[in-house]
């Protein structure tokens, strides 16, 4: 244990943020680490209660109480080796993580709970600049190979395990860079790209091979995001592979049937914030100064983009970029919406991200409405703990500046010559649970544009019908998660994970099933594992 008196004479210690008005201006993390001294304090928080419930509220299980006692002792080694054993990328759930540990820490109770999250990111970020985290190559190679078809966090958790476990794996990537959603749905001022490009070298270092814009299974729905140039089918795969790992997400977004939906101005918030993503996107290493020269860069991949973006933070007088292959995506996020109203309808992580990207953009007003009722600004603690309780939360993109109105329904977009003018809403009544129209309560939102961040129903049925994977009730891929035969699918040396097997979540449950998912397929290939469950 830290210190035994340490949560009676410390406060909770919170990361500085940048100023809203600075951080506005770019997209940029915006919230530094906690300092050295700060986060011996913070460990020395830590009661070291007996029954760590934080370590049950932690869907990786991460070992709390004994890095938060390492980082009080200064040791900060044996700090990343506690958090690695139960988490492949803390620098990402310590960075976006909602943390439900904390609400499950026991100080919580009757004071501030410990800066779990906090000292997470601490102990990460201060591994990566000691240069500690290196690659963990296998001592001996099994010879088999594995499909990961996704690139996101559950899918680069399951392809680091099963590399280190010695087998080959292949991720296939229908985008045109690696990571899922933490590349091109979370956006760069809640994670910098960087931290998903410096794990990726250490995964290729231990033998993951990635091939990004190559789309697996059967074609896509209109509307969802893909650069890929070539098609495998799944007969293909599942001739080359002695196993395959499905962790495709859940990329069908939730729709709002009502009329006007047709006009121009309403959108999903992926369609607003994919582009986004990509704009931002680009290298920032400083090789070469370019500044004031005209730079050609050949190559349309991930280098490619690296070289336009350090070209152009150089200060290049021209930059272009030629490509052999046909254009699969531009870079541009056309949808600016500066100057303009806009309407986030949804009041979860998409939607905040939506109202942190528009007052970036300089909209001339932000609202995001919610048909759920207001939540309580304080939870009732001794009812709830140690669960994830319902409370109002505010985001820092919330504090950005933003209307947020709750218990409202959108009955229309109203248009003018085709283009979004407003919304046409009513009241809510959710008294004995149940959703009530409020007669006479219709009002009207001024909007250019909407954005529907309403959450994703399932996830694409195309990859999953390719392989003749079985589907349950919400259309996610059919597999268990405990006992024989977790993970694995209707389809004999087929497994899922991530969202596409529990529909839309967290990037924290993510990296829980592909961990799991991959000492499943490692057990499924060698008849017993070691990697931990
Ligand atoms: C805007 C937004 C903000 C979010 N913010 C947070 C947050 O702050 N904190 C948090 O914990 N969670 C957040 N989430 C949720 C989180 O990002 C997801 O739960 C998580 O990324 C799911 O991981 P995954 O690996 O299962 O799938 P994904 O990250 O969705 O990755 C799936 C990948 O598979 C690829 N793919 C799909 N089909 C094919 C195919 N047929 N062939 C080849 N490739 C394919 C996709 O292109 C994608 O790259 C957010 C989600 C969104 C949309
Ligand atoms: S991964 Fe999330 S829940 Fe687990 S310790 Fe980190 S912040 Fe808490």
């Amino acid at each position: 244990m830290g210190k035994p008196t340490g949560f009676l004479e410390f406060d909770r210690q919170s990361e500085g943020y940048e100023a809203v008005e600075t951080r506005l201006k770019h997209y940029r993390e915006f919230v530094p680490r906690l300092g050295d001294d700060q986060a011996k304090v913070q460990g020395a928080r830590c009661m070291d209660c007996g029954i760590p419930f934080c370590n049950n509220g932690c869907p990786v299980n991460n070992n709390i109480p004994d890095f938060n006692d390492a980082v009080y002792r200064g040791d900060w080694r044996a700090a990343m080796d506690t958090l690695h054993s139960t988490n492949n990328f803390p620098e990402m759930t310590g960075r976006v993580c909602p943390a439900p540990c904390e609400s499950a820490c026991t100080l919580g109770i009757n004071a501030d709970p410990v800066g779990i999250k906090s000292l997470e990111r601490a102990i990460i970020d201060r591994a990566g600049e000691n240069g500690w985290v290196v690659p963990q190559p296998p001592k001996t190679r099994t010879g088999k190979q594995v499909a990961v078809v996704g690139s996101g966090p559950a899918g680069l958790a399951c392809a680091q395990q099963l590399a280190r476990a010695g087998h080959d794996v292949m991720v296939f990537e229908k985008n045109d860079r690696i990571g899922g959603l933490l590349r091109y749905g979370i956006p760069d001022f809640k994670l910098d790209k960087r931290v998903i490009d410096w794990r990726l070298a250490q995964m290729q270092e231990e033998g993951v091979i990635f091939r990004t814009r190559t789309l697996v299974g059967g074609p896509l729905p209109a509307g969802v995001a893909s650069d890929a140039v070539r098609t495998l089918s799944a007969d293909v795969v599942l001739r080359d592979f002695d196993a395959v790992v499905l962790a495709g997400g859940a990329e069908a977004p939730r729709d709002l049937p009502v009329p006007g939906r047709e006009l121009s101005g309403v959108h999903f918030a992926l369609e607003f914030l994919i582009p986004q993503n990509r704009e931002v996107a680009g290298g920032r290493k400083n090789i070469l100064n370019v500044k004031g020269k005209h730079v050609v860069v050949i190559g349309g991949g991930d280098t490619g983009s690296d070289c336009v973006g350090t070209s152009n933070r150089h200060g290049a007088a021209s930059v272009t970029q030629i490509e052999l292959m046909p254009r699969a995506g531009g870079r541009k996020n056309i949808l600016n919406v500066k100057g303009k109203h806009v309407v986030v309808i949804g009041g979860g992580d998409t939607g905040s991200d939506c109202v942190g990207t528009s007052n970036r953009h300089g909209a001339a007003s932000v609202t995001q409405i919610e048909l759920m009722p207001r939540p309580p600004e304080q939870e009732d603690k001794p009812l709830v703990w140690p669960y994830w309780p319902n409370k109002l939360r505010t985001s820092t993109s919330h504090k950005e500046g933003c209307t947020r109105d709750w218990s409202v329904a959108t009955k229309a977009f109203v248009g003018e010559n085709g283009k979004l003018k407003s919304l046409k809403c009513v009241r809510l009544d959710w008294s004995g649970g149940k959703m009530k129209e409020i007669p006479g309560s219709e009002f009207e939102i001024k909007a250019d544009f909407a954005f529907l961040a309403m959450g994703f129903t399932n996830p694409v049925a195309s990859m999953l019908d390719a392989f003749g994977v079985a589907k349950d009730a919400r259309g996610n891929a059919a597999a268990t998660t405990d006992g024989e035969g977790c993970y694995a699918t209707s389809v004999a040396k087929v497994f899922a994970a991530g969202d596409m097997r529990r529909g839309q979540s967290l990037v924290v449950w993510a990296i829980r099933e592909g961990r799991q998912c991959a000492r499943a397929v490692d057990e499924f290939l060698m008849g017993a594992s070691t990697l931990p469950r």
